[in-house]
This record gives C-alpha cells, sequence and structure tokens, in this order.
C-alpha cells in the first residue's frame, strides 16, 4: 500500500487554535490593547477561573511547568542539602526543576502497568533512606499520560516521614480519583500549560495550585523577585510570570477542557474497541479513577515495526519516552536511584508507544487508526 499523503499527527497544537480561532482572536486582540502585558487582569482572571474549575482556593500562575514545579520547592522551602523521590519515566523537566533549586533527585521505579511511580518502593526509601543521600524532604508524584499514579499509599508514606508530596499535573489536568480531581491531593500541584498539553496556551505558560494561603501568597511573591510590594525583594525570587497574552488565551481553552477531555476518552474507547482480541493491550484504567488520555500509550516488544507500519497507513506516532532520564548523558552515573534501581523503567523505554490523541480528530481520522489498529491485529 502507497503511504497516504497525509498523514495524521501524533500531536496537533494547531487544531486546537484553529477549534476556538474567533473567541482566541478576540481574546488576544483585547489582551494586546489593555496595554498591559505582564501579570494584570487576564492573569488574575484565569488564576481564579483555574482554581475555581480544579477545586483549590489558589492559583498561581508561572512561565511555564517546569517552574511551577520549581516555585513550589522554593516556596516549600526545598533546595541545597535536601533530597527530592521522583521517577525517572517522566518529562525531563519533572528531574530539572528539582535540580534547578539545588536538591538532588532520587529516581524511583514504575509500576509496569500504569507506568506511574512504584508506591512501595517510595515508602521504603522514606522509611530507609539510600546511604550517603541528603534528607528526603519532599515526593513528586507526576500522573503520567493522563491517570493518577497510586496516590492513597503515596499520600500515607509521605505523611509519615513528614516530606510534602506535590503533584506533577502536567498531563492530568482534569483527571480524577475517588471523583475528586487530581492537582486537589498534596501540598501544591503544578500544571503545564503548553501548547499540547490537554490544557494548552499557544506558547509556554504554567500555574500551579494549593489550598495554602501563605504558600500560595509566598510562591506569587517568589515568582517575581521576591516582590511583595513593587521594586522591594522581601524573599528571594526569579522571574517566571505568565505573559496576559497568554492568560487571555487559557481563559478561552479553559472552556473547552471538560469537553476535550470528553473527546479524548471517547477516542480512547474507540481505540480499546479495535485493540480487542488482538495481541496488544489498551491502556490500564485505575479503579475508581478517571483517565483524560493526554496520551493514549501502548507497548510491544516490536514497537519499532508497528510504528513503521502505521506511518505506512497514514498514523503519526510518538515515544513517550525513549530514553528514562536516568539514562540520558546529563544525568547517568551521576542522580541516585531507589533500590529497584529502575529496571522497570529501563523496559517500558524500550517498548512504549503513543497513538494520535486530541479532541480534534475527526470520527473519519479515528476510524483510520480503528482500521490499522485492527490490521495490525492480522
Ligand atoms: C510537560 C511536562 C512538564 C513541564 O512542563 P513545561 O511547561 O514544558 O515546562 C513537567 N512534567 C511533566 C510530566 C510534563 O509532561
Amino acid at each position: 500500500m502507497n503511504a497516504p499523503q497525509t498523514m495524521i499527527p501524533q500531536a496537533n497544537p494547531g487544531a486546537g487554535y484553529q477549534a476556538q480561532k474567533g473567541a482566541i482572536d478576540a481574546a488576544v486582540q483585547r489582551a494586546l490593547g489593555s496595554g498591559w502585558y505582564i501579570l494584570g487582569q487576564e492573569g488574575e482572571a484565569f488564576e481564579r477561573e483555574f482554581a475555581a474549575w480544579l477545586g483549590t482556593t489558589r492559583a498561581v500562575g508561572c512561565a511555564n511547568g517546569t517552574d511551577a514545579l520549581a516555585l513550589i520547592l522554593r516556596g516549600l522551602g526545598i533546595g541545597e542539602g535536601m533530597a527530592v523521590a521522583t521517577v525517572s519515566h517522566t518529562a525531563v523537566a519533572t528531574v530539572a526543576a528539582i535540580e534547578m533549586v539545588g536538591a538532588v533527585p532520587l529516581l524511583l521505579d514504575i509500576d509496569p502497568d500504569t507506568y506511574t511511580m512504584d508506591a512501595e518502593e517510595l515508602a521504603s526509601v522514606l522509611e530507609d533512606p539510600p546511604p550517603g543521600l541528603p534528607p528526603i524532604r519532599a515526593a513528586i508524584a507526576v500522573h503520567l499520560y493522563g491517570q493518577a499514579c497510586e496516590l492513597d499509599p503515596m499520600l500515607e508514606a509521605a505523611a509519615t516521614a513528614g516530606v510534602a508530596l506535590i503533584e506533577d499535573c502536567a498531563q492530568c489536568h482534569g483527571a480524577t480519583l475517588h471523583g475528586r480531581k487530581l492537582g486537589t491531593f498534596g501540598a501544591a500541584s503544578a500544571f503545564s500549560l503548553y501548547p499540547t498539553k490537554n490544557l494548552g496556551a499557544l506558547g509556554d505558560g504554567g500555574v500551579l495550585a494549593t489550598d495554602d494561603f501563605e504558600l500560595a501568597d509566598r510562591i506569587a511573591a517568589i515568582r517575581q523577585y521576591g516582590w511583595k510590594e513593587r521594586y522591594i525583594s522581601s524573599l528571594v525570587g526569579v522571574n517566571s510570570r505568565l505573559d496576559e497574552v497568554q492568560a487571555a488565551i487559557l481563559r478561552v481553552k479553559l472552556t473547552a477542557l471538560d469537553a476535550g477531555n470528553a473527546r479524548r476518552r471517547e477516542i480512547a474507547a474507540a481505540y480499546d474497541a479495535a485493540l480487542a482480541g488482538g495481541p496488544l493491550a489498551p491502556p490500564v484504567r485505575r479503579e475508581d479513577a478517571e483517565h483524560v488520555f493526554h496520551q493514549y500509550v501502548l507497548r510491544s516488544p516490536h514497537r519499532n515495526d508497528l510504528m513503521a507500519r502505521l506511518k505506512g497507513m497514514g498514523i503519526g506516532t510518538g515515544i513517550h519516552y525513549p530514553v528514562p532520564v536516568h539514562l540520558q548523558s546529563a544525568y547517568r552515573d551521576r542522580v541516585p536511584l531507589g533500590p529497584a534501581g529502575c529496571a522497570e523503567t529501563a523496559r517500558a523505554a524500550q517498548e512504549v508507544f503513543s497513538l494520535p490523541m486530541y479532541p480534534e480528530l475527526t470520527d473519519p481520522q479515528v476510524e483510520q487508526i480503528c482500521a490499522a489498529l485492527r490490521s495490525l491485529a492480522g
């Protein structure tokens, strides 16, 4: 079969703009015409609307999701001479944020079914930390691909050890556990608003959320040179602000987020049905949790062959992520690992691949992808 002329891309942030073009263009014009471009009315309105949508009392906008994590760590007083536990199977951003504040990342392994942190390994390192490691002061729980990690035992282990549990919600805007939105369980939560995320700006953006007013105020100061009043730094700060144009765009996109997540679930259900009876297992769903399918991830030892066959049928795929953080040259042989040595992480990185997933996929495109999935089984 000849390759079709138009590939269905694995991600397509431009489609999200086109879907709401009129409202987004109007919002951009409004922001541009206001004469105020950084930390103004649009940003404040977005923070209020995002917090109301999420169910926290406070949200603080910032420059990107990596900064949102780093700002939370700074706000909690976590930095040099301390360690923060997280996973290696994540966007490098999670680990980069820990090192940005001067702390040591301790990288733990994943549960191979859900690709999220091995909660038992977290409990074990909190109880019995690896020798030579500075004290673990926080854990970053990454809700990868759009669904909750094994949060209950992790929250319990963190509380027992007296360390902060921070949620990395860069891939799970709107996902729930026990009927409650992710990002409302930990001390604070960080959301990336990168264009391809479930809630994506048309540029960089980030937002963090918490119910702790004091922490939110401290972080709001830290994001702008530690200012509580203009030009006077009462805290050591950084510059990580969300601009007004992006905030105005995000206010429009927030109104489409729930419907977008519902459409992602519908597409996931169609993929599930197409895979039924074949050799590829649909993604495992955690019980009593709602997945928002930031990614629809399959796993096979024949990944490269399958990706090539799908490409031949006009279907783009991606790998999230091809090299785990602990095996990348910037990190390998340098960052400490938990007792499991990230063995499942290394295996998963060899086998995972992601199908196209965004709300703007049309029904005929979804059917084309499903037909291709059925043909892989034959
Ligand atoms: C995208 C992402 C981030 C970082 O977000 P940026 O906005 O790109 O800085 C952090 N963690 C995870 C899991 C992500 O997917």
